[in-house]
């Protein structure tokens, strides 16, 4: 049956970590994976969800299904914590919020959405770079994939200018994808000017804007200055769709939660399009899984667990900044001339290094440093006991 299935590629992340298992070199360091770690270098559990799983226990509560669109309590609060509690979108109930599994399965289910009923373009633009999975996403659901500028290599800064530029080139009533925060792979956000520009060139283009946050809390550190853009888009008057996944800012990554939201023009227009959500997905999965929904759930909407999160985040995305400065020092004192200014201008778990992908291959081979190709580094796998010996590496490959 499948003598003419060919050999894919390996994934690209995925590959990274299977080489670095197979080094010895005790001081390895695999930053290809953008999975936080603690300053020891060891997967974290939050406090607040070790609670909130006791809490649960304590209820003894059943595992029967979900319904189609998932926990309600979840939904509600994926969208708040979005949107800011009271939002007119959600006073107004003109969103539609479903759980997804996790961030990946938000945009699926969204590219599916806009493959089945988006009547302009089947353009999506997605920012170059953008993350890799965007591409395949998209494309097995139907949709084409478009780029418009984003990154500058020669400042490793935002290009604004490339970017608007070509954002106001994209035909009228097409898909735009946009990073809510902590871009990844660049870690290089615009700023709130710069969002206000983009936002009514967008607006004047007439385009459907799909916002994909997949960090917040992790870029500043604040819930709500993360969600800025999105919820400035929402007072311009834009009917966005959202991406939301809960792995990195509550820790939660193979528990797969995530949301879904669409913002309609009224509740009646979102009662219709929830209609459609749940048709396409009950022949994917039938209905997401429980365990993780009822864990953000119950951190979201109970205020002591709420504040110990928000706290927690806070403590994650300090640790990042922190590893961005020490690194920056530790290239400093190895003697580097070069200008790093970026490694602590850019924003959240990703840090793009600007090294060749010659040099990332150096640091592979002599140094047991594991990355992807174009130079990204995962920071939370930078700690206090290795940051040095990644400078020394850096140094030496750049030097
Ligand atoms: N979007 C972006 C930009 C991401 O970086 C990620 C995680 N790597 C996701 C979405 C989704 O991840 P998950 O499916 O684990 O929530």
């Amino acid at each position: 049956w499948w003598g003419g299935v060919q050999m894919g590629p390996p994934d690209p992340i995925l590959g990274v970590t299977e080489a670095f298992k197979k080094d010895t070199n005790p001081k390895k360091m695999n930053l290809g994976v953008g999975a936080y770690r603690d300053d020891q270098g060891k997967p974290f559990v939050l406090s607040c969800v070790r609670k909130a799983e006791a809490l649960i226990a304590a209820k003894q509560v059943d595992k029967e299904y979900l319904p189609i669109g998932g926990l309600g309590e979840f939904n509600k609060a994926c969208a708040q914590l979005a949107f800011g509690a009271d939002n007119e979108v959600l006073k107004s109930g003109r969103n539609i919020t479903v759980q997804t599994i996790s961030g990946t399965g938000s945009l699926r289910i969204g590219a599916n959405f806009l493959s089945r009923f988006h009547g302009g373009p089947r353009d999506v633009y997605l920012p170059k770079p953008s993350w890799g999975n965007h591409t395949p996403i998209f494309r097995d659901a139907g949709m084409q994939l478009k780029s418009y500028r984003y990154y500058d290599p020669s400042t490793c800064g935002f290009d604004f200018k490339g970017a608007l530029d070509d954002i106001s080139k994209i035909p009228e009533k097409s898909v735009i994808l946009l990073h809510a925060c902590a871009h990844n792979p660049t870690g290089v956000d615009p700023r709130p000017e710069q969002w206000k520009e983009i936002a009514e060139i967008v607006k004047q283009r007439q385009l459907l804007v799909f916002f994909d946050m997949a960090y917040q809390g992790f870029a500043s550190g604040d819930i709500d200055r993360d969600a800025w853009a999105v919820r400035y888009f929402l007072e311009q008057g834009h009917n966005i769709l959202l991406s939301q996944s809960f792995a990195k800012n509550m820790g939660l990554y193979g528990e797969r939660v995530g949301g879904f939201t669409v913002v309609c023009n009224d509740a009646e227009e979102a009662k219709r399009v929830e209609s459609q959500l749940k048709i396409l997905i009950r022949p994917i999965y039938s209905n997401p899984p429980m365990n993780g929904a009822r864990i953000a759930a119950t951190i979201l909407n109970t205020p002591e667990l709420h504040s110990v999160w928000l706290e927690e985040v806070h403590g994650m995305a300090n640790r990042i900044i922190k590893m961005r400065e020490q690194l920056v020092a530790g290239l400093k004192k190895e003697g580097s001339s070069h200008n790093w200014n970026h490694v602590i201008d850019q924003i959240g778990m990703f840090c793009f290094t600007g090294l060749k992908p010659e040099q990332v291959e150096r640091l592979s081979k002599e140094f047991s440093v594991y990355m992807t190709k174009d130079g990204r580094i995962s920071m939370a796998g930078v700690t206090s006991g290795n940051v040095a010996y990644l400078a020394e590496g850096i140094h030496a490959v750049t030097k």
